[in-house]
């Protein structure tokens, strides 16, 4: 054998005994999650005062490696898997995902184009029309016909995008040449995620140019605001283009009607994107499908799959009902680029479909979530969420000491103690630094409100019913 035979050898041997250990790792911390306090004790340095100043000069075993996960790192990980993180919301984990994350890594492929990896931009067609129709999303969407779905890192960048495809529909294609001229406008509303506003700024529209629509008692955008906003920026000689409408906002999941606002778009020509980053994923039970309602009047939707359907970040689900806006928005194709395939017409490249050139291989973690769960596993999953974060609203209300602040259709529940501001965040530094649970907070309607984000991989009832106890209590001793 020739030596570099054997070391290819020992180099194989090595990998598959330190990928063991590190599959085991894992398993071991998800088993044992609980220990730890779910928001981390450290202060702000801590974690690189234990790092050596240099990198080593020669191989360290893999063993030294995962010991330092246990010294160093451990202590400074915000446990987002564990059952009782309830702060922002999920970011749903689970094994398939995991797994899949695993071999896309083993395969190191691109998925640039067609060409870069055949396979990777098959199935990442096929799964995202298999989750329009496990979503029953319009189908306009599907890639059968003039639309398609992509799989994007983040909500944030889908929202980009959308705004991106926006401008150039609305400047004739213009923009991407020349930059933006003149005074396009965008409106989203005021419960919007902040992703909407950065969109703004980095396309170019300027984040005052995006209007902030006000909402109704149910944190929804109001669409006779919105009509007005329109038509007072048209007597101003502005140009509006885009409106994103949210199904379920950060703050509260209030609900845009998404069909009053759609039909505003069609009528005056701006194109419609709807963020549903994390409630979108509701839809694969049928009764959860009223959050749609209008969809197919969308230009654009996006919702993560890496919030709440067992999937690890990153991906988001974007679909556009017209891709061959999206394709020429983004397309540029230098020589070095240039193969059969993109030529014949009869592939998609989904380096055009969005920003980054090489893309990670990330339809395989999706697909290994559907065919772990099956539809009936992840309906089972949302509906768990849901029942418990209703079972949790039902507590809240028979607690005269706290009162419910916005309507909780799914598994969130945005709630605070009667009285001032002071004694919730009170409640909520109590709380956190028990380190048993962990939640967040919003301000609606000027005042401070807790969240508390069900939907965890491995959140269960008791979980929830020591979150309430822990609430309950930390309460009386704040009283
Ligand atoms: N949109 C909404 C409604 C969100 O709630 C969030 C995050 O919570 C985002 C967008 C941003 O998501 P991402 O982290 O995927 O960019």
């Amino acid at each position: 054998m020739a030596d570099h035979e054997a070391g290819a050898e020992t180099a194989a041997r090595r990998f598959r005994d330190d990928a063991h250990a590190a599959v085991e790792w894992v398993a071991r911390y998800l088993e044992e999650i609980e220990r730890y306090p779910v928001f981390p004790r450290v202060k702000p340095g801590e974690i690189r005062a234990m790092l050596p100043p240099e990198p080593p000069e020669t191989p360290e075993p893999f063993d030294a490696v995962l010991a330092d996960l246990d010294r160093v790192i451990l202590p400074g990980i915000t446990h987002w898997q564990s059952p009782m993180f309830f702060g922002y919301f999920p970011a749903n984990a689970s094994g398939p995902a995991i797994l899949g994350d695993l071999v896309s890594s083993g395969l190191g492929v691109l998925s640039m184009m067609w060409a870069t990896s055949p396979a990777a931009t098959e199935l990442e067609t096929h799964v995202l029309d298999w989750m329009v129709d496990l979503l029953a999303l319009p189908q306009g969407f599907r890639s059968a016909g003039k639309g398609g779905g992509v799989i994007q890192d983040t909500a944030s960048s889908a929202s980009l995008v959308a705004l991106l495809c926006a401008r150039e529909r609305q400047t004739g294609f213009a923009a991407n040449r020349v930059g933006v001229q003149g005074t396009l406008t965008a409106y989203t509303s005021s419960q919007a995620h902040y992703s909407i506003e950065k969109a703004a700024g980095i396309a170019g529209i300027g984040r005052e140019n995006l209007r902030l629509i006000d909402v109704d008692r149910s944190y929804a955008m109001r669409p006779d605001a919105l009509e007005q906003a329109i038509e007072t920026d048209l007597a101003a000689g502005r140009s509006p283009f885009f409106v994103s409408a949210t199904v379920g906002t950060t703050s509260s999941t209030g609900f845009d009607p998404v069909r009053a606002i759609g039909e505003i778009c069609r009528r005056r020509g701006l194109w419609l994107h709807v963020d549903g980053a994390y409630a979108g994923s509701a839809a694969v039970c049928p009764e959860f499908r009223w959050i749609h309602d209008g969809l197919e009047l969308a230009d654009s939707y996006c919702f993560n799959p890496h919030k709440w359907l067992l999937t690890n970040s990153d991906c988001d689900c974007f679909y556009v009902a017209d891709r061959a806006t999206l394709i020429h928005a983004l397309s540029i194709l230098p020589e070095y680029l240039r193969n059969q395939a993109t030529e014949s017409g009869a592939v998609f490249d989904y380096r055009d479909w969005g920003v980054p050139l090489g893309r990670r291989f990330r339809a395989l973690k999706l697909w290994f979530v559907v065919r772990a769960y099956g539809a009936e596993g992840l309906r089972q999953h949302i509906r768990r969420s849901v029942s418990l974060a209703q079972e949790f609203a039902g507590w809240v209300t028979a607690d005269d000491r706290f009162e419910l602040c916005a309507p909780a259709p799914l598994s969130l529940v945005c709630f605070r103690l009667k009285g001032s501001d002071a004694a919730n965040e009170r409640l909520r530094d109590t709380l956190n630094a028990q380190g048993e649970m962990y939640l967040i907070h919003t301000r609606l309607e000027g005042k401070i409100v807790l969240r508390l984000a069900i939907g965890g991989t491995y959140t269960e009832r008791r979980h929830v019913e020591r979150a309430w106890a822990l609430i309950r209590e930390a309460a009386r001793q704040a009283g």
